[in-house]
């Protein structure tokens, strides 16, 4: 890939593209940068590039001769004509996404505009792409191209030394990067957290996997929301081709079970196993919440503490029920107890507490919903 910036400032490009990763990327042949100063197309002795605006105003405007003549000598060192991107803050704002686009190119032109900007007709001449790099204002368009080079240069294949060094950063699949971590392992107290220090892979890549989706969903609840969206909608189009359903075929819920990580994952476990094959509610929950009762044949995905859709269910029978009227064999379909008495216990507490935060008292008559399920369709484990 070829990149080209034309700046009035070559000189501030070059000593940021010659450093480091990219500097060696360059070195090494794995892609082409050049710089060109926009300066050296003026038709006038004193190499004077801009003028002031029309309409008057403070500050200068760059003329657009100059700009031309220097963007069409680099198209001219093309074999295809590049897409030519004027860096401005009133353009699209550059995302990873873009970046990706932009990385598939084999040229690119950056042009970096100064002091109050550049005449427009020569951007409509060339029919200039705009990019910005954030809502604020900046004295040049040199950081931004500076910006994309280097983030398109890193991408080009042999800069960073495999896939993974930018395939698993920040952005590049829509969630944050996990925390990072060097020696010493204990440091102020504090230990580097010790799932990555097993040198087990596939406990390393499942602490990094959850803590991504924790920190994404920390500092970035948007970037987080979508990534669910998304992932939730993959998963029901990839049940649905599978089982060959119509394609408005309904999920009526989207939940996890337990009331904390550890339950959750001990539930989730039975479910996936075909050992937990039902489960009990209030009717009053769903009274309070306004929700309809669980209906015979319907869909629910179930996901793990984080939400990661895990499986989809489906519901084979409901029924309500007064809580002293559960058999043994209504029990065992739970999956958890061996014994009516532990089942009914464990139950009574739940129910006590549940009753507190939905306002009502538990008693040995009150009707419950006692919902079977099979598990219909699990997730591929990647
Ligand atoms: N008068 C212009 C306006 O209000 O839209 C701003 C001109 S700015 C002071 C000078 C140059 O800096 C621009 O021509 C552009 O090339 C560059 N620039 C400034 N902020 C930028 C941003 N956020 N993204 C990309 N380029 C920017």
């Amino acid at each position: 890939m070829r990149i080209d910036i034309a700046t009035l400032f070559t000189e501030m490009c070059d000593s940021v593209l010659h450093e480091s990763i990219v500097g060696r990327g360059i070195k090494n042949g794995f892609i082409e940068i050049y710089t060109h100063d926009i300066r050296d197309y003026t038709e006038n002795r004193h190499r004077k590039v801009d003028d002031k605006p029309y309409g008057g105003g403070t500050g200068m405007v760059m003329q657009a001769q100059p700009v031309y003549d220097c963007v069409m000598d680099i198209v001219s060192k093309h074999r295809k004509r590049p897409r030519i991107i004027y860096m401005s803050p009133q353009g699209e704002v550059l995302t990873q996404e873009k970046v990706k686009e932009l990385a598939r190119e084999e040229g690119l032109i950056l042009l970096c505009g100064h002091y109050e900007g550049i005449d427009q007709r020569v951007l409509d001449e060339l029919e200039c792409e705009e990019l910005s790099v954030g809502d604020y204002v900046l004295t040049g368009g040199e950081l931004p191209a500076l910006i994309v080079a280097d983030a398109v240069a890193r991408l080009q294949k042999g800069v960073l030394p495999n896939e993974d060094a930018y395939s698993i950063e920040s952005h590049y699949n829509g969630l944050l990067e996990h925390p990072q971590y060097t020696m010493p392992r204990v440091w102020r107290g504090r230990e580097v957290p010790v799932e990555l220090t097993t040198g087990d892979h596939k406990v390393i890549a499942e602490w990094q996997r959850r803590a991504a989706l924790r920190v994404t969903e920390d500092k970035r609840p948007d970037m987080h929301e979508q990534y669910m969206d998304s992932l939730l909608e993959s998963f029901r189009d990839e049940f649905i081709e599978a089982k060959g359903l119509d394609d408005d075929t309904e999920i009526t819920e989207v939940f996890r079970f337990g009331r904390n990580e550890e339950e959750s994952e001990r539930l989730l476990k039975l479910v996936l196993r075909g050992k937990k094959r039902a489960s009990t509610m209030s009717l009053r929950a769903y009274e309070s919440d306004g929700e309809p009762l669980p209906e015979k044949g319907s869909y629910s995905i179930v996901t793990d503490w984080d939400g990661i859709p895990r499986c989809v269910i489906k519901v084979t029978r409901v029924s309500v029920i007064p809580f002293c009227d559960i058999t043994l064999q209504q029990a065992l379909k739970e999956g958890e107890d061996t014994e009516l008495s532990a089942w009914q216990e464990k139950h009574r507490d739940y129910f006590d507490m549940h009753g507190m935060l939905y306002g009502y008292s538990f008693s040995e008559d009150m009707p419950v919903v006692y919902e079977e399920f099979r598990v219909e369709y699990k997730k591929r484990q990647s």
